[in-house]
């Protein structure tokens, strides 16, 4: 998956996630969602889609389980008064949205 897909992706993730804050009745949330607008980039960042070992460990299926428990910590510390782990779960949602994305190619992720 190209820039273009993964900004669409990221999107529709945003979209899903702002929905679910409106539900919560914490849309003022939105405020601390701005990383996720840069680390859907990462993964790609760092492993160049160019290079022969694109998709190598930021490409993983560990990793993705890794960031949705980055996401469930980030969010319960958070909510317990932390509110700067707002901007860390916001971040982990833009990366989980990049992988998401690239697993739905043919390629998909590694283990
Ligand atoms: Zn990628």
């Amino acid at each position: 998956m190209h820039g273009k897909g993964h900004y669409l992706w990221l999107l529709i993730f945003a979209g899903f996630t702002y929905a679910v804050l409106f539900k919560l009745g914490k849309l003022d949330l939105i405020i601390y969602s701005w990383p996720m607008y840069f680390t859907y980039q990462i993964p790609d960042l760092i492993e160049r889609p160019f290079f022969p070992q694109h998709r190598s460990i930021l490409h993983s299926k560990r990793i993705l389980r890794l960031m949705f428990l980055l996401a469930v910590i980030s969010w319960i510390l958070a909510s317990e008064g932390q509110t700067n782990y707002y901007l860390a779960f916001f971040g982990t949602i833009g990366y989980i949205s990049h992988l998401i994305g690239d697993s739905m190619t043919p390629q998909g992720l590694r283990r």
